[in-house]
């Protein structure tokens, strides 16, 4: 192979890459996974991380990242970037990034098969180099001035990008000024992702979200104004049993007022560790069975009053259909609304006329421990 057979320069930087490294967090939204999105880590884990139903950062200590780190972490990937050209040119791709390449790269080091930020590099640029997701919890906690330095080197470095995107939550969005937000957005932060989990203020309290219903309104009504491309999260059955009606009507009211281009779907699993786990094994607090979150999803998806896409784009959305299948399609796009909001509420109907065995129960998953 052309690659095989040439001189130990290829060894040395293989050796190079190997050595390559930079931050990259645990966590970024599936969408971004089925983009192949570049991972880079601006801040470190979250600066509220006091949600009592989340366990993604808890024990681990916001890090606010200096301006020059972050901007030796995008040097590293434009090296990495680089070091894969030259290989692709020398073993005759003319610089495309291809299975070849990779081959070539592995045969001279196997063990960058193992080296996280080398593969997602490669990935990154095999699909195409086209987008980024910051991590971790909260990317707009920045001081503006410093994120819209990063940015701006981000996208001068790596000009291959086309979208860039990032989590925050929808307090800190509430606390920016339009005129932050708009330069932060002409800098090249093109869309983000917010946790809204519910729009109920009584349930906010209780799960210790920090934030008000009139702040996610006023966060995700800068975030729009601003012309970002807005997805917002929402979870049914966070209220359980008991607060299910209030946490459908007050979710759908917030999200109407905001009109998001995503509205996307995790429903509530109490994880173990977690101080929500504790009130659910204490039964202080009672999940759903399989048709009443069906019947939540009935109440809130009737109040949507919104032109954006409905999605149902995670596992969790587990109900079944009459052929045994998902009962709404998995995929990032999901539906338009308010076009196929009658055919949403045919899915619910649907999955509710089934035998309500059919579908997955989140108790017995739970008892199962197959989450
Ligand atoms: S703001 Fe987000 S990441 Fe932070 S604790 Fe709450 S849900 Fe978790």
């Amino acid at each position: 192979m052309v690659f095989g057979q040439e001189s130990n320069q290829y060894q040395v930087n293989a050796e190079r890459i190997g050595r390559l490294s930079f931050s990259i967090g645990m966590y970024r939204p599936p969408s971004e996974g089925g983009s192949a999105s570049l991972l880079l880590r601006i801040t470190e884990n979250c600066p509220w991380n006091n949600c009592t139903f989340c366990e993604m950062y808890k024990g681990n200590r916001f890090g606010y990242r200096k301006v020059e780190d972050i901007k030796s972490d995008i040097d590293t990937v434009k090296a990495l970037c680089d070091e894969i050209f030259t290989v692709s040119e020398k073993s005759g791709q003319e610089g495309k990034v291809t299975g070849d390449v990779l081959r070539a790269l592995l045969n001279a080091d196997p063990i960058l098969n193992e080296n996280p930020c080398f593969m997602t590099v490669f990935h990154w640029l095999y699909s195409g180099g086209k987008t980024a997701f910051l991590q971790d919890a909260d990317s707009m906690i920045m001081r503006p001035h410093e994120f819209i330095e990063v940015l701006k080197y981000l996208r001068t470095m790596l000009s291959s990008l086309t979208r860039v995107t990032s989590y925050t939550r929808s307090k800190t969005l509430s606390q920016r000024k339009p005129k932050e937000l708009e330069e932060i957005r002409k800098a090249g932060l093109d869309r983000l992702h917010v946790g809204l989990e519910t729009g109920d203020d009584e349930l906010l309290g209780i799960v210790r979200k920090g934030v008000t219903s009139a702040e996610l309104i006023e966060g995700g009504q800068k975030a729009m104004a601003a012309g970002f491309q807005l997805s917002e999260y929402w979870m049914p059955d966070l209220g359980g049993r008991e607060r299910w009606q209030q946490h459908a009507k007050n979710t759908a009211r917030v999200l109407n007022a905001i009109n998001p281009h995503y509205i996307r779907s995790r429903p509530f699993v109490p994880r173990c560790g977690t101080p929500i786990y504790d009130d659910y094994e204490q039964e202080k607090l009672h999940v759903s069975s399989p048709h009443e979150r069906l019947e939540e999803l009935r109440v809130m998806i009737e109040d949507l009053n919104v032109t954006s896409r409905v999605c149902f784009d995670h596992n969790m959305n587990s109900w079944a259909n009459e052929r045994g299948g998902p009962l709404f399609h998995r995929d990032y796009e999901g539906y338009k609304f308010p076009e196929e909001k009658p055919h949403v509420l045919e899915l619910i109907q649907e999955g509710l006329a089934l035998d309500e065995s059919r579908h997955n129960d989140i108790k017995k998953l739970i008892a199962l421990n197959s989450l």
